[in-house]
């Protein structure tokens, strides 16, 4: 009786006692057969997997543990990240490809890495021996030889199991008892040392996120420097760019609405500049005879350049100008046809302001046309000549005299404003 109410004291203690979250880390190298064993764990078919690459974690529920193990990629570059989640570990699952004899030494290696670690030394340590149904698999003591296993633990403190399983024997319910057997012993070890584990864990975890936050503020500062360096030299190349060719053409800012002749203007004198600077050159080499033959034939030919440049140069202003005048010509014939049509006026003014790039004052005299206008065209004999009835120029109301029949002068004409209105529009 007093037995019975012991059981049940401890189950309704263990009953009340809360879900404690484990993590787990699961390393080993490439190709042991991590990803396999976590997927026959999870219940799923641990066939056809492929090898992980980052990592993967899987959640799952053992009593009144609530686990969570990391599956880290074992490759060799990527190992490096294992030691990020060392911190949060209760506890490690190593996993050996017992069939892979060749790396062997590799896997020593890489255990006893891990078990250095400060943040691993004194946890439980896990060891799958997997690949059992392999042939040629070494067994567990050949495990245990191969990996100095005795020694390593001992060194480290770390309590150790060695299990040897197959992850693809089966899943779920199926997995390999091995691995079943040696999750329990695991979870065990942990939960008996829970209250030392978790402080350790908490204060390990507070120190990996403060070097976290560190580091990631490093790395931002390092960002930063580079994006500043990148800028700056990116601002002496643009300098640098920005006292090239052109500037060196034309020093002064460039008034792009500037007109026409004026650059033509400025052109003229440039070259007229350049003409000076060259005779002045010539003059002073006839003045300098210390001149040998070699050098002499590099200075004409690079005279001949200069004077094919400029002359180009010249040229090409030249071209310019005769171009110019002649779309001008042309813009003037065409201007002129269609002068002939009241509506087209406005808009061959417009257009000969634009050309000239000048504002002048516009000649408000419709009547009397610029260029003379082209002859009636001659009309075809019998027809008779057009009259042209110009009407007579209007004066100013009210100071016109008229004379009678008699040549006496008439009253001057009167406006009659309309009743309730202010226009001048009946005449009398
Ligand atoms: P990981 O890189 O450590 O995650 O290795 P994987 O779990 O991806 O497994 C690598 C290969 O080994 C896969 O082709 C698996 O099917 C195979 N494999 C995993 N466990 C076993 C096992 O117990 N026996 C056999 N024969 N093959 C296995």
């Amino acid at each position: 009786m007093f037995s019975l109410m012991a059981n049940c004291c401890s189950w309704f203690k263990r009953w009340r006692e809360p879900v404690r979250k484990v993590t787990l880390v699961m390393v080993g190298l490439d190709n042991a057969g991590k990803t396999a064993t976590a997927k026959g764990i999870q219940g799923e078919c641990p066939e056809d997997v492929a090898p992980t690459v980052g990592f993967s974690k899987i959640d799952l529920r053992q009593g009144k543990f609530e686990v969570t193990i990391f599956d880290l990629g074992g490759g060799k570059r990527i190992r490096g990240i294992w030691k990020n989640y060392y911190a949060e570990s209760y506890g490690v699952i190593f996993v050996v490809d017992s069939s892979d004899e060749e790396r062997m030494e590799e896997t020593k290696e890489t255990m006893s890495e891990v078990l250095r670690h400060p943040r691993i030394s004194g946890k439980p340590v896990l060891v799958l021996a997997n690949k059992q149904d392999k042939e040629g698999a070494l067994g567990e003591a050949d495990v245990i030889e191969c990996l100095s296993l005795e020694k390593l633990v001992n060194e480290h403190k770390c309590l150790c199991q060695i299990e040897p399983c197959s992850a693809i024997l089966g899943y779920g319910k199926k997995i390999d008892k091995s691995i079943k057997k040696g999750l329990y012993w695991l979870l065990h070890i942990i939960a008996r040392d829970f209250e030392a584990l978790n402080e350790r864990i908490q204060k390990d975890t507070i120190e990996q996120r403060a070097l976290e936050e560190q580091e990631k503020r490093e790395r931002a500062e390092r960002v930063r420097k580079l994006q500043e360096e990148r800028k700056q030299k990116e601002g002496e190349e643009a300098e640098l760019d920005g006292t090239g060719d052109l500037a060196e053409l034309d020093p002064e800012p460039m008034n792009p609405f500037r007109p026409i002749a004026s650059v033509i203007i400025e052109n003229e004198k440039k070259l007229e500049k350049e003409k000076k600077k060259q005779t002045m050159e010539k003059v002073s080499d006839d003045c300098n005879p210390k001149h040998n033959t070699e050098h002499d034939e590099i200075e004409t030919q690079s005279q001949i350049n200069d004077n094919g440049q400029k002359s180009n140069k010249f040229g090409l202003v030249e071209n310019y100008k005769e171009a110019l005048t002649q779309q001008l010509e042309n813009e003037d014939d065409t201007d002129q046809r269609s002068s002939e049509s009241d509506s087209g006026k406005k808009k061959t003014r417009k257009l000969r302001m634009k050309r000239s790039h000048r504002v002048e004052p516009v000649n408000t005299d419709d009547s009397a046309p610029k260029s003379p206008t082209p002859p009636p065209p001659a009309l075809p004999i019998g027809w008779g000549t057009p009259k042209v009835t110009r009407l007579p120029k209007l004066e100013p109301l009210g100071e016109t005299r008229h004379n009678d029949f008699y040549g006496k002068p008439l009253p001057p004409l009167a406006v009659r404003q309309r009743p309730n209105s202010d226009a001048h529009d009946v005449i009398s």
